[in-house]
């Protein structure tokens, strides 16, 4: 490792990765990624739920797909409707260790086993970051850092770029299952029973693999439990084992992490620095989706930070590009994901039925748009099962608007 960079990545996640190898893809620039695992693979957080826009804008290669989905079911208590939204299952460790070949095989450097604990400021910008290596403290140095460490956020949050306490929290598990599977699609199950305050999913991931999950957002979490000695395993465990549409023989991996979503208006620029992905809450607050989001942000970014790094000039001056650029496309969309988010998973048994047939009644040019959270807001009302009980949460989601 050197000690000096044109660009240095905190986190080898999907954003940070994806950042690197725009820019490693693109031009000659010195780059390096610096993971805290000892291998990337052993990021272990996610499902890998995607869809067309990573695999095919991305170039992601079939050997990292498990499994195709050829649609999506969504369930309430006592319903369920199939919606046309085909999609991915991704071998995200495979998937990690496939992007960061790729930055290797464009000169660029991912080194492991690297821990970045603070930025390093030099006349009010930043200019590298101080790490851990073996046990040993190194300064790296660089003309543009990258926070791209996931819901740690450990550069954003000591810069103030990351509010913690505002975010909505959550969390999710799930065990990649052997064992008896015959559906081909992603099912999210909308029930206070197997799920309270969030949804359970099962993912399909090749012949004899499936993944089973739930994941619940802390304040509903608490609203709709019934047994609070109940934790999240054991609800997985419950999910996973009486459910007799499957039968899990054996699990041979867990994935479990944590989810914090704020409004995503954030800072994510400032001098010397850019963030991207979760560590500036790019993950859609609607339904958790952070891979698709975390790589668009990484890509945005990556043609900002060219242009800044051709210009010799990385100021929050011109690196604000990005910011502004996201918070278009994004924020404002994502501000509403949040508050719909917050609906949802605080419905009734009755209204999640009813959002579940909803759904099920929507054009394809809908599904499309649901597909990519750019829902309307008649999409949105025609969707909401509204009760005059509801009213009383206007003020809470006005909040977020
Ligand atoms: C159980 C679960 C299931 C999920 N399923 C899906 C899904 O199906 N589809 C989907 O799109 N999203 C899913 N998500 C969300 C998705 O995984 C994340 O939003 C996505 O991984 C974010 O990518 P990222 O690169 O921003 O951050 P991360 O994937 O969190 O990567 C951050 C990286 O930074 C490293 N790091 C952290 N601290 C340091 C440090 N100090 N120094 C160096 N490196 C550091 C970490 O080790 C990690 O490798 C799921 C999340 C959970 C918890």
């Amino acid at each position: 490792m050197q000690e000096t960079y044109d660009v240095v990545v905190a986190g080898g996640g999907p954003s940070g990765l994806q950042f690197a190898r725009e820019l490693t893809d693109r031009t000659e620039f010195s780059v390096a990624v610096l993971e805290a695992h000892a291998e990337l693979a052993d990021n272990d957080k996610s499902t890998g739920g995607t869809f067309e826009q990573v695999i095919q804008g991305y170039d992601v290669p079939d050997s990292v797909v498990m499994a195709d989905s050829s649609g999506v079911i969504f369930e309430g208590p006592s319903t369920s409707e199939r919606l046309d939204i085909p999609g991915y299952v991704l071998d995200f460790p495979a998937f990690l260790e496939f992007l960061g070949e790729d930055i290797e095989a464009n000169g660029g450097e991912v080194h492991t086993g690297v821990r970045v604990t603070e930025p390093v400021s030099e006349r009010g910008s930043i200019a590298g970051v101080n790490c851990l290596r073996d046990g040993a403290e190194r300064t790296v140095s660089a003309d543009l850092v990258v926070d791209a460490t996931g819901d740690s956020a450990v550069l954003t949050e000591q810069l103030g770029m990351f509010d913690r306490d505002s975010a909505q929290r959550g969390i999710g598990k799930e065990y990649e299952a052997v064992g008896e599977f015959e559906r081909d699609e992603m099912l999210f199950r909308f029930d206070h029973f197997d799920a309270p305050g969030g949804y359970a999913w099962t993912f399909p991931a090749g012949d004899g693999v499936f993944k089973v999950g739930l994941c619940w957002i802390d304040d509903f979490y608490e609203r709709h439990r019934t047994d609070a000695s109940r934790q999240i395993d054991d609800y997985v465990e419950r999910w996973a084992e009486h459910d007799d549409r499957w039968t899990v023989d054996s699990v041979r991996e867990t994935h479990a992490g944590r989810v914090y979503s704020n409004n995503s208006i954030n800072t994510r620029a400032i001098d010397g620095l850019l963030a991207v992905g979760d560590a500036v809450s790019s993950i859609n607050p609607l339904f958790g989706e952070g891979i698709r989001p975390g790589m668009e942000s990484a890509e945005m970014a990556a043609d900002v930070a060219i242009d800044a790094l051709r210009a010799g000039d990385t100021a929050r001056s011109r690196l604000a590009a990005y910011e502004r650029q996201w918070n278009d496309e994004k924020g404002g969309a994502w501000k509403l994901q949040r508050a719909v988010g917050e609906l949802l998973y605080d419905f009734t048994a009755t209204q999640q039925d009813r959002f579940v047939r909803a759904a099920g009644g929507m054009s394809p040019t809908q599904l499309d748009r649901l597909q990519r959270y750019e829902l309307t807001i008649p999409d949105l009302l025609e969707l909401y099962p509204f009760r005059l009980a509801d009213l009383w949460k206007a003020p809470t989601l006005a909040r977020h608007l």
